[in-house]
């Protein structure tokens, strides 16, 4: 029978969460679910949502505990996430984290597997003001680290590379105190549970995903299982 497992990526703005949940999620065959993601699509499409949430976002605040579990529940019932999914920026707040449990014992997962990618302030600010993301596709990229082959173009699809609003040096600030603040105590609750593994992410994308690897282990032949 498959396992149901939700992972989840903890870390700062700038751990390379997006990067790696991404690729984990891909290899597994499991849904990669990002608040950030889903908020940002909201805001482009200029749904109700999206119009309450752009505001904070743009001003590198957090988002509402009721608006952001109203979206996870939607999201999680659907089939897809069935046999496990990928939280890639979320939860961020303790009571995000206690209504996570809730709904996930209610679903019959079992406790989450987390993962908090450490990283020092000094390689956050580069991987945040680098960082560029597929307009299409939603890859990836840092002009430093991680550099497309042509400038401004992504590798899979050809889309243009476009700069995150909430990654200038001003708003990045506020995110990151946002995270010292709401975010940084879920390691203490995940750890004090005995189900947090940290990982060094302050080496190279390639480094960090093997590491992640070796600790998700969705071995070949589970394809679509956590
Ligand atoms: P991210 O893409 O994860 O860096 O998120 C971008 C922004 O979306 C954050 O700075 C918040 O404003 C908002 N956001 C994303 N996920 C959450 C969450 N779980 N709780 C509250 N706000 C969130």
């Amino acid at each position: 029978m498959a396992i149901r497992r939700a992972v989840i990526f903890l870390g700062p703005p700038g751990a390379g969460k997006g990067t790696q949940a991404k690729r984990i999620a891909r290899l597994c065959g499991v849904p990669h679910l990002s608040t950030g993601d889903m908020m940002r699509d909201a805001v482009s499409r200029g749904t109700d949502l999206g119009k309450a949430v752009g505001p904070i976002m743009q001003r590198g605040e957090l988002v509402s505990d009721d608006l952001v579990m109203k979206m996870i529940e939607e999201r999680l019932a659907q089939p897809d996430c069935a046999a496990g999914c990928l939280f890639d920026g979320f939860p961020r707040t303790l009571p995000q984290a206690e209504g996570l449990d809730r709904i996930l014992e209610r679903s019959g997962f079992g406790e989450p597997l987390v993962v908090d990618l450490a990283v020092g302030d000094d390689k956050l600010l580069r991987r945040l003001t680098g960082r560029r993301t597929c307009s299409v596709g939603g890859e990836i990229y840092n002009v430093y680290d991680l550099p497309p082959k042509v400038n401004g173009i992504c590798d899979n699809d050809g889309g243009k590379l476009v700069q995150r609003a909430d990654d200038t040096a001003e708003v990045v600030k506020q995110r990151l105190a946002a995270y010292e603040r709401a975010t940084k105590p879920l390691t203490e609750y995940y750890r004090s549970r005995g189900v947090l593994q940290v990982v060094d992410a302050s080496v190279s994308m390639d480094e960090i995903s093997r590491a992640l690897g070796e600790i998700v282990k969705c071995a070949e032949g589970r394809n679509g299982h956590l």
